[in-house]
């Protein structure tokens, strides 16, 4: 069992530490302020969360749990701090760091004292890079000492839900932590090791961004379905039953599905139905910012990668996959044929290979590929050999066909510069044959 302090007795640092001490870990929770302290030692809770005051009561009974003023107290008693401290908005929306800083200073000259090692694991959300550019430079200039190698690091979000927060600490949707020193990763999984959830060990800088994208995602579902919520009233439509029906979908609607960072979507569908339901909003009077922003970001995206483009240098672009997606030959509403037709626009010579599109095209399919409503001539376009569009072009963008592109530019005797507007692989730049962005 570990011994550890946790400073901040507010609504993470309390929970955490109650659950902590149930679990058998010796715990002495610090804080500044000495009512809260107070509090706990008389086995009294600070917060109104369910379930709570029973744990502190039993656990400061049977000596697990207790809290001190007393920083040098708390360190020299435990070999692992997590930093559980408020970050609130600045009034320019950025995070607030003081009080995470002055923890993290009090703790690094508290463990220079102590001259043994000692973990220091914040736990409080911060945005990604806090760590390695405030809170390590912050411990190791009070410390004197080298994170790492004389006193560990970790980055641990917190993700409960207040009300429902020691129910949340038992059955945790996810378990996200980073650590510099396996120290730290070692007591991490340990102390996890009992609970029904994977632990997903990542770079520290992993898993502050992890926090904010959680938060964010909760933030837009709360946003989504108020906005939906509001345009079903105003078509007499009883909005609670329309998204519990679609969250019982969690084959597709509520899963991986749609969601990884990749190119801007398309098709024949979604587009359209965006537009008609936004439509739909303005003729009844109802705001519905959610879906403007949401129509606006797609187009943003396509710019984002026409930019890109731009910034690659050359004229000659070999386009791979100009369907809406892999696996069909359907180019209606395709965001790629929508890049293409700015390029050409732009007056880049722009030759394109997909399979399916050209094999619609031999077969006459609605003139050019099924659905091409772009004034791209893609008879003209339309290359049959991957290795040839390789071998003409001066970049290569990947939309589609993935695997096949991949491959064929690993063969590749020049080092073709490509974009991966999939974003399947963020490592590749400069690797194999190709000398890639994954924008
Ligand atoms: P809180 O304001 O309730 O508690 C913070 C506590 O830290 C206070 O008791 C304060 O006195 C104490 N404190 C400040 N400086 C200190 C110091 N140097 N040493 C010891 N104690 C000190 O905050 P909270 O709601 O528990 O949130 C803490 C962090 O966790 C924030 O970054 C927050 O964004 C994040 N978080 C909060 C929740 C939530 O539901 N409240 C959930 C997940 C993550």
């Amino acid at each position: 069992m570990a011994k550890i302090s946790v400073f901040g007795i507010g609504y993470v640092g309390v929970v955490a530490a109650a659950c902590l001490a149930k679990d058998g870990h010796e715990v002495v929770a610090v804080d500044i302020d000495p009512a809260k302290v107070d509090t706990i030692n008389r086995g009294k809770t600070p917060i109104v969360e369910k379930g709570l005051e029973p744990l502190i009561e039993m656990t400061v009974a049977n000596g697990s749990l207790r809290a001190t003023l007393d920083i040098g107290e708390a360190i020299a008693a435990t070999d692992l701090s997590f930093v559980c401290v408020g970050t609130p908005s600045a009034p320019d929306g950025s995070v607030g760091l003081t009080y995470v800083v002055k923890a993290c200073e009090a703790i690094a000259a508290a463990i220079a004292r102590k001259k043994a090692y000692h973990s220091v694991v914040v736990r409080s959300t911060i945005v990604p890079g806090t760590m390695d550019k405030v809170c390590i430079p912050a411990l190791e200039a009070a410390s004197g000492l080298i994170a790492g190698k004389d006193f560990g690091v970790g980055y641990y979000p917190e993700f409960l839900r207040e009300s429902t927060a020691i129910e949340d600490y038992y059955d945790p949707g996810l378990i996200v932590f980073g650590a510099i020193d396996e120290t730290t990763d070692k007591i991490l999984h340990e102390i996890n090791a009992g609970l029904p959830c994977v632990c997903h060990s990542v770079p520290l800088a992993t898993a502050e961004m992890i926090k904010y994208t959680s938060n964010s995602w909760r933030a837009v579902k709360v946003t989504f379905a108020n906005e939906i919520g509001n345009i079903a009233k105003a078509c007499g439509v009883d909005g609670q039953q329309v998204m519990k029906i679609l969250c019982s979908d969690l084959k597709v609607n509520i899963s991986p599905y749609f969601m990884r960072p990749g190119f801007a979507f398309g098709g024949s569908c979604l587009p359209k139905d965006v537009r008609a339901l936004r439509h739909l909003a303005k003729e009844a009077h109802v705001e519905s910012a959610l879906l403007d922003a949401v129509l606006e970001a797609n187009e943003a995206q396509i710019d984002r990668a026409e930019t890109m483009v731009s910034q690659m240098g050359g004229q000659t672009i070999g386009m791979v996959g100009i369907s809406f997606k892999t696996g069909t030959d359907d180019l209606r509403e395709s965001p790629l044929a929508s890049l293409a037709s700015r390029l050409i626009a732009k007056g880049y010579d722009l030759k394109i290979y997909d399979p399916f599109v050209q094999q619609a095209y031999a077969e006459g399919m609605s003139g050019a590929g099924r659905g091409n409503d772009t004034s791209i001539d893609l008879k003209n376009r339309l290359v049959g050999e991957l290795d040839d569009l390789i071998d003409s072009s001066d970049v290569i963008l990947v939309g589609n066909h993935y695997a096949e592109a991949m491959q064929a530019l690993d063969q590749s005797s020049d080092k073709v510069p490509m974009v991966d507007l999939l974003r399947i692989r963020p490592d590749i730049r400069s690797s194999g044959t190709y000398q890639g962005i994954c924008w």
